[in-house]
Formats: C-alpha cells, sequence, structure tokens
C-alpha cells in the first residue's frame, strides 16, 4: 500500500520549492522587487517570504539593494537581487578553429573569457581537451579569486551526444570520445560535475537565456559544420535521442557537391563557414533553401542565425528571404522573422554556463545545503 510521504519530507519538499518560485521571481519579475511585491507575486504570505528571502540572502544567492525609484508614496522598502559573488557556471566550447571557456555569474554576467583560436582538425581529441582543460582550469582560477563558486561546468561541441559521449563530431574528425572524462581528469577540474551537449542545442539555450519570454524559434549556428536548436515554447526540443537539428545535412541540391557525410549536395557544403568566405548569395540561397522545409514543416515563426552568419547577417537576409518567399506556402499569410543571435560567437558556451546555473535556480535548496 502507498502512503503519504512523512510530514518532514513534505515540508522540506514544499519549501525546495519556495526557495525556487521565490528565486525565479526576483530574476524575472520587476526590477529589485521588495519582499511584500515577492509576496504579491508568489501568493506566498509575506511572513513566508521573508524567511525564505532570510535564507537565500544568508546562504549567498540573494543580496538586499537600494530600491528602484520610488513611484508611490510609503517608505521604500528594500529591494532584492541576484547575486554577483556566489555560483557561477563554466561554458566551455571546442570547435574546428577554436577553443573557448567562460565563467558566468548567476546575473548572467560574462565574469571571464578565454578563446584561442587554433585548428583543432589536425589534433587528436585527447590534445584538444587537454588544451581546453587548462583554459577551463584558468577560468575556474580567476572566477574563484573573484569570489564566485564555481558549481558545474558544461561543454559544448560541433556533433552528435548521448549520455555523456561524443559519438561523431563529423568536422573534428572524433568519433566516440569520452569528453567528459577527458576533462574531469584535469586536476583543477576533478572535482566539478561536467556534462556535454551539441554547440547549436546549447547556442539555442543561450539566446533562449538572452531574449526571455516563452518564445518558438529555430537557431542555425554557422561554424565550418552548420547545426540547429529548436526551442519550442521556451523548451529545447532534441529529439528522441538528442539528435534533431543537423540541418547542415539537409539536402539542398541533390547532385551537388560531395559532403564529409558521404551525401551530397548538403548545406553544409554551401553555407559553412568555409562556402560562405567564398560566396555570401550562394550562402543564402542554399540556408533560404533549407529553412523553407523547417517552415513548411513546422511552422516555425522565428529564425535566428547565430555564429559566422552574425558578421554578414545583412547580406545574408535578402538571400535567405528571396527564397522563404518563393517556397514557403504561409510566407504572404505570415511572414517568417529573419533576425541576428543576440549573444554572437559567444552563445553556445553561454549556454553552457547557463545549463550549470539552471541547476542552480531551480534546486536553490541543493545549493544551501552545500553552503550550510
Ligand atoms: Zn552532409
Amino acid at each position: 500500500m502507498l502512503t503519504a510521504p512523512t510530514t518532514p519530507v513534505r515540508q522540506a519538499s514544499v519549501r525546495a520549492h519556495n526557495l525556487a518560485l521565490v528565486l525565479h521571481t526576483v530574476a524575472n519579475g520587476a526590477d529589485r522587487p521588495s519582499r511584500a511585491a515577492v509576496a504579491a507575486a508568489t501568493g506566498l504570505t509575506r511572513a513566508t517570504v521573508s524567511a525564505l528571502v532570510d535564507d537565500l540572502v544568508a546562504g549567498g544567492l540573494l543580496v538586499e539593494v537600494a530600491p528602484p525609484p520610488r513611484t508611490g508614496a510609503g517608505r521604500p522598502a528594500v529591494g532584492l537581487a541576484l547575486t554577483s559573488t556566489g555560483p557561477a557556471g563554466l561554458g566551455l566550447e571546442i570547435n574546428v578553429d577554436y577553443l573557448a571557456a567562460c565563467v558566468v555569474d548567476l546575473t548572467g554576467t560574462v565574469r571571464h573569457r578565454y578563446v584561442e583560436h587554433a585548428d583543432q582538425r589536425p589534433a587528436d581529441p585527447e590534445r584538444s581537451l587537454a588544451a581546453l582543460g587548462g583554459l577551463a582550469a584558468r577560468a575556474r582560477g580567476a572566477a574563484e579569486a573573484d569570489g564566485l563558486t564555481v558549481t558545474g561546468a558544461a561543454l559544448a561541441v560541433p556533433g552528435l551526444v548521448t549520455d555523456g559521449l561524443v559519438r561523431v563530431a563529423p568536422n573534428l574528425g572524433w568519433q566516440d570520445v569520452d569528453a567528459v572524462a577527458a576533462l574531469r581528469a584535469v586536476p583543477e577540474l576533478a572535482d566539478l560535475p561536467v556534462t556535454v551537449d551539441n554547440e547549436a542545442n546549447l547556442a539555442a539555450l543561450g539566446e533562449l537565456g538572452a531574449t526571455g519570454g516563452n518564445p518558438t524559434f529555430l537557431y542555425v549556428s554557422g561554424e565550418v559544420g552548420i547545426g540547429a536548436g529548436l526551442v519550442l515554447s521556451g523548451e529545447l526540443y532534441r529529439g528522441v535521442r538528442g539528435w534533431s537539428g543537423e540541418i547542415g545535412h539537409v539536402t539542398v541540391y541533390p547532385d551537388g557537391r560531395p559532403c564529409r557525410c558521404g551525401a551530397r549536395g548538403c548545406l553544409e557544403q554551401y553555407a559553412g563557414q568555409e562556402a560562405l568566405e567564398h560566396d555570401v548569395p550562394l550562402a543564402a540561397a542554399a540556408l533560404g533553401i533549407a529553412l523553407s522545409v523547417v517552415v513548411n514543416l513546422l511552422d516555425v515563426p522565428v529564425i535566428v542565425l547565430g555564429g559566422a552568419y552574425v558578421p554578414v547577417f545583412a547580406a545574408l537576409r535578402e538571400g535567405i528571404g528571396v527564397e522563404l518567399r518563393r517556397r514557403v506556402l504561409t510566407a504572404g499569410l505570415a511572414p517568417v522573422e529573419l533576425r541576428s543571435a543576440e549573444l554572437g560567437a559567444d552563445a553556445a558556451m553561454r549556454g553552457a554556463a547557463d545549463t550549470v546555473l539552471r541547476v542552480v535556480r531551480e534546486d536553490p535548496a541543493a545549493w544551501l545545503r552545500r553552503g550550510a
């Protein structure tokens, strides 16, 4: 027979839920809300909110700050804000021509950023990951010298990932690489939880964090390869096995250029970074053809172009638009919105760092227990 959880267990889980709710309200609600404003927004009593806020302040997740300028009568209340000295996420990226690491604090500010430009293709995975581990260790050291506590690391890779294993990253020449184990072998990272995910997925999450709201969009990441992350009503859609978004291998010209994947005429061969440098109008047309397939199939209203597409966005926009207007059945009814990524080249590692901070945001009780 099933029994209800015992009272202390239930109370602990209610408290954990309410801590997350208060933290979320301060992060996403009005500017520097007072305790009373948090109570009003959450529906919790003022006494409950006050006790939770005390715990979050004592635990180093919230700080009390001057309130925003007064608009009404009465005594100005103390405002609340996320701390910039508490937990931090370490975002890492390995791509064909660079390695990167950044540290992001709970307010979403990038506090440290290291980028090393070097072609990773001739190197074996062990060497690339050892070099990245060195950058990551430097970033963590700098963050901790600033009083931040790095709670985890997440790595963005241009490939297919399952259960922490990079199954295949065609443009790096990687197959079945245990990137998590390699990073945790770096002594300065050995105690950190480390995760790995596809770079376009993480960039889409980075873009979602930067723009907020509950949007639906396709994020297209232009690197040497091309990946995409599909965000549906604020949630990343990964596909059944986590392999969705391989738009780089959508066929745009069936008898076209051979691709590294073994097929012909893939989008990547016309609109990947190297092709883009040679012929922007051809890249725009190829992107427009591939994106029209996505829009016709999924009714995605917004397409965000990131990575190498950001600096040439103005030049791409018209050419992509021509193809979308020509090929999307509903283009005359509702034009597809095309925009350039907010975060530019840093989107994937920012998104990676955000997945670490999301763990803290969703379960602040765990962070408070750790600090105790
Ligand atoms: Zn291909």
